[in-house]
């Protein structure tokens, strides 16, 4: 017997390797669902595609403590990305009032990360986390 760990269906047939899933064959609606979750862009490739941003964002169901503004002039490190890699990672949702909701469950991280993108951390620690060019 095999399963597929996307939707939990059993059955008695050879499985196939999906973006991280294994999936029964048969289940092409789940192979559909997962490469287009696949193709969403995460918070990271939104930073990165040099869009101005100035919104609220909520992270974990939570709304952030502080606004994030963000210009194309803006990058985040490497040290940052590791540093704040669940939320890097997470797939969002641009809300009708142009606030972003992260899908990402940890929103004390995000706490962490909208702070320190509003610059309440010390300056050393700023550095290491992003540059402007
Ligand atoms: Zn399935």
């Amino acid at each position: 017997m095999s399963k597929c760990t996307f939707c939990g269906r059993e059955e008695d047939e050879k499985t196939v390797f999906v973006g991280g899933y294994e999936i029964l064959e048969s289940c092409t609606d789940c192979k559909e669902e997962i490469e287009k979750e696949d193709k969403e862009m995460t918070f990271l490739d939104l930073l990165k595609s040099n869009l101005e941003l100035d919104c609220d964002l909520i992270i974990g169901d939570v709304d952030m403590p502080a606004s994030f503004v963000w210009t194309e002039e803006d990058k985040i490190t490497d040290y940052g990305i590791q540093k704040y890699e669940e939320i890097m990672k997470s797939k969002y949702t641009i809300l009708s009032n142009s606030n972003i909701e992260i899908h990402c469950e940890n929103h004390i991280l995000g706490a962490d990360f909208c702070y320190a993108a509003a610059g309440y951390i010390s300056s050393t620690e700023y550095e290491k986390i992003f540059v402007h060019d």
